[in-house]
């Protein structure tokens, strides 16, 4: 479930306040209060697999089995495609993705203030 910070962000986002979240979580609760657009998940989503022949997002009501990018259990629903999901949660070696990485940097120079919640941000 949600919690009240993740509530409070909602409150913020929705008086015009908080323009994008970055998180370090893979829990995707920040999907079920900021909707996308305005997230960043820099180390994955443990809710979600991925085709890496056609690139489809399955967003699940499981948590993957794996970490790391690795193959799941579960294949590509599209018929022309049909192959092998994988995780979408990074392991520590891997490099952030820049399709995340990307528009945090933006936003994080474009910010008046930027709020730490929730970490212990070691830079
Ligand atoms: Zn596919």
């Amino acid at each position: 479930m949600p919690s009240l910070t993740h509530m409070a962000l909602v409150e913020l986002e929705k008086a015009g306040i908080l323009k994008f979240v970055i998180s370090q979580n893979v829990n995707g609760l920040h999907l079920r209060s900021i909707y996308q657009g305005r997230l960043a998940e820099l180390h994955g989503h443990s809710f979600m697999e991925t085709c890496p022949s056609c690139g489809i997002e399955y967003f699940c009501d499981f948590e993957v089995e794996t970490i790391g990018l690795k193959e799941t259990s579960r294949r590509c629903s599209d018929e022309k495609c049909g192959a092998r999901l994988r995780d979408t949660v990074f392991d520590w070696e891997d490099a952030l993705p820049p399709k995340e990485m990307d528009p945090a940097e933006k936003h994080c120079k474009q910010a008046d203030i930027v709020l730490c919640l929730g970490t212990r941000f070691q830079a």
